[in-house]
């Protein structure tokens, strides 16, 4: 197959400054809970990228100075040239399929509490930092500006040393000290670094200058700027001087890198923001400057971004999220495989890899930062060693992505499926608010069996040990997921919650497959994920009084992982849903639900014609216990029926089982790892190296 004409225009080289990008596709910052700490997989994971068919692919934030670290998260530095070698391993990846390389140079300022490097953190004005940590930034007088442009030249240096194409200044996200300067919410300066915006992008232009300087000979010079800091008044926006800012320096930089701030609201995710929902803030910024503009907003459809072309909204179309979901989307588009891509679902699962100081991981593409470790490519899987049968039972994301893998393999795969569709979990999942873009976890894998012949799927089959023995396959995978518990055992009641038999309690399941509960409904959530928060909105949607008791001190508390915590409290507040935090439910009688202060141990009573109890699942392993007692049948478990978890976790689930079928002698630890060179143990140090 070959390209669709239509999408001809994404396929044009751009001239950004003194580099020439061979398409549209740009793959713009994105952090993934690698860099300095894992180069290799951070550099392999790149490298892909640029496999894949995307024209620039940039790192994710690079320190350039202590007194900008931001430990614990993992993001890239060039505080010394013996930090160059390990970018230097990404440029050279990244080259070597025609693509640039960027480089996010950052100084993280009030930002970062520097805890490992121990400086004083920097800021335009006195300030404690952003993290809860209870240090203070200080005031920056003017040789720390003098410093803190130099250390941004030298990080240009060694960046261009590495092999960067693009140097960035970055200014977005609130994550910078340059914008900390810019922004009038941080700036309370009164000398000619603060007060009016010329005043306040003072530093920005400078460091532009600077970096122009230093390496614009031969590298190109991108600006990333949040025009809009959702603050009203408070902060820029994108009719104020957000525009104003960039008509003033208009075609200073070399490409402009456009955006919303901060970062949850550049990376919104599907459940509040809808794919393109960046457009309205940066639609004019083309209108104001000659130089190319890269802008995001969750792009997976080529006819979205082609329009975006035409129209003359943006030049180049940024993605990071869907450059994750699908490394390989330009080379799709490119071939004709529209139908192959693999969309992003907007879950934010790959930013709480980041947020946990992880590796990154992806709920649609399991390959995510398993690409060095574990060597697995996000198209490629090595054929069976023998063409055997394999009869998999489950067809929600595990039991499909492994139906999807082991097919790629060339086995011959059975799978059955006990209900009238094809999506496990998801089939009730996706009709939730805010999750209809999941439903492409599926949605992806069904259509990609149903193009292999090796693949036979039959609905409506439920299987017994006694029907698995019969059919004879030789590998058999459960893949039989996990239903919700009813009796309240969880993380805060290991032993389950007391329950009257006369007292109406459901689980999420019930609610999912329809059942609404009488109101009032207390929800207990115990859970803290985005289950407990999602049924609370869904039922006070209904008009039905919710009051949601968790033990935590947050709603939802894990989705602060998702950058979504703050969005699904307000939701529910402005809904009218009652939330006591702290607090265990204790007792459940009828119409009276019992909770109790997780501090003072006071307890009190609720009114509660029903308990919804989102505490945790138990898997589905009855199959598996029948067939451990049958003879010559062993099964192997994945997914929730292995152990409930998150979407991603059954995808890669499936995905690792189908990988290593019919392997033998696994090592005790299945990835390669990456560990620091031994420095000299000497201890003659000094702070001048002498
Ligand atoms: P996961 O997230 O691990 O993929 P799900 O709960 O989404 O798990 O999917 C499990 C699927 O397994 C469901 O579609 C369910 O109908 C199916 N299933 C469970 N038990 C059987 C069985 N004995 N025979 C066939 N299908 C089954
Ligand atoms: Fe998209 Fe979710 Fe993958 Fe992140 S984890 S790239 S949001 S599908």
């Amino acid at each position: 197959m070959s390209r669709d004409p239509r999408y001809d225009i994404l396929f044009e080289p751009v001239q950004i400054g003194p580099v020439t990008a061979k398409n549209r596709f740009y793959q713009v910052p994105h952090c993934n809970g690698m860099g300095r700490s894992y180069p290799s997989s951070m550099a392999e994971m790149r490298r892909i990228k640029a496999e894949g068919g995307w024209a620039v692919v940039t790192t994710e934030e690079v320190e350039i100075h202590p007194s900008g670290d931001h430990s614990p998260w993992m993001g890239g530095r060039l505080w010394e040239d013996c930090d160059i070698p390990v970018l230097a391993r990404m440029c050279d990846a990244v080259h070597q399929h025609g693509a640039l390389a960027g480089c996010e140079l950052n100084h993280a300022g009030v930002m970062a509490a520097n805890r490992y490097s121990r400086d004083v953190p920097l800021a335009p004005s006195h300030s404690p930092v952003a993290m809860p940590d209870p240090v203070q930034a200080r005031a920056m007088d003017l040789s720390d500006i003098q410093d803190l442009r130099r250390w941004h030249r030298q990080a240009a240096v060694r960046a261009r040393e590495a092999g960067f194409d693009i140097i960035y200044v970055y200014a977005g996200h609130q994550l910078s000290t340059i914008s900390h300067f810019l922004s009038p919410y941080r700036n309370r300066r009164t000398d000619h670094y603060g007060g009016s915006l010329e005043n306040r992008a003072r530093l920005l232009r400078e460091v532009l200058e600077d970096t122009r300087d230093a390496v614009g000979d031969t590298c190109a010079i991108a600006l990333r700027f949040s025009v809009d800091e959702l603050m009203g008044a408070d902060g820029m926006t994108s009719d104020g001087e957000g525009r104003d800012l960039v008509e003033m320096l208009a075609e200073v930089p070399d490409l402009w890198d456009v955006n919303i701030s901060g970062w949850e609201n550049d990376s919104a995710t599907s459940r509040f923001k809808a794919s393109g929902y960046q457009e309205d803030y940066i639609r004019w910024v083309k209108g104001v400057t000659t130089k190319p503009v890269v802008g995001v907003g969750r792009y997976t459809s080529p006819d979205a971004m082609a329009a975006l072309v035409k129209d003359g909204v943006l030049d180049f179309i940024g993605a990071a999220r869907p450059s994750i979901a699908d490394p390989f989307l330009p080379k799709k588009v490119q071939e004709g495989r529209i139908e192959d891509i693999r969309e992003c679902i907007g879950c934010n699962i790959c930013v709480s890899g980041d947020n946990s100081f992880v590796p990154i991981r992806c709920t649609q593409n399991p390959t995510m930062g398993e690409e060095w470790r574990k060597g697995w490519h996000p198209e490629h899987i090595a054929p069976a060693h023998e063409q055997e049968s394999v009869l998999i039972i489950g067809a929600g994301p595990s039991g499909l992505e492994a139906a999807r893998a082991l097919g790629q393999r060339g086995y011959r795969v059975t799978l059955a499926e006990r209900s009238k569709d094809l999506g496990g979990r998801l089939i009730t999942e996706r009709k939730l608010p805010g999750l209809a873009e999941w439903g492409r976890v599926v949605d992806y894998r069904i259509w990609q069996v149903s193009q292999m012949p090796n693949v036979e799927v039959f609905l409506d089959s439920e299987m017994s040990a006694a029907t698995v023995q019969e059919f004879g396959a030789q590998h058999v995978v459960l893949a039989t997921g996990a239903s919700w518990t009813r009796d309240g055992v969880g993380r805060e009641n290991p032993r389950g919650i007391p329950v009257d038999a006369k007292a109406q309690v459901l689980t999420p399941d019930d609610v999912l497959t329809g059942n609404r509960p009488k109101g009032p409904v207390v929800i207990f959530d115990d859970d803290h994920f985005y289950m407990g928060g999602l049924l609370a909105e869904l039922l006070a949607g209904d008009g039905i009084d919710v009051t949601l008791v968790t033990p935590a001190a947050r709603v939802s508390e894990w989705t602060e992982n998702t950058l979504e915590q703050h969005r699904i409290q307000a939701r529910l507040m402005q809904l009218g849903v009652r939330l006591i935090l702290s607090h265990n439910l204790t007792s459940i009688d009828p119409n009276i639900a019992t909770v109790r202060c997780g501090y003072s141990g006071k307890t009190t009573t609720l009114n509660a014609r029903s308990v919804l109890l989102v505490t945790m699942r138990t898997p589905h392993e009855d199959l598996f216990h029948d067939l451990i007692l049958s003879d010559g049948v062993r099964a192997t478990r994945i997914g929730d029926c292995l152990a409930p978890g998150t979407i991603a976790a059954a995808v890669y689930s499936g995905h690792r089982c189908a990988r290593e079928l019919g392997e033998t002698d696994l090592p005790n630890v299945p990835f390669r790892r990456e560990l620091p060179a031994l420095a000299s143990f000497d201890m003659d140090w000094t702070q001048n190296g002498s």
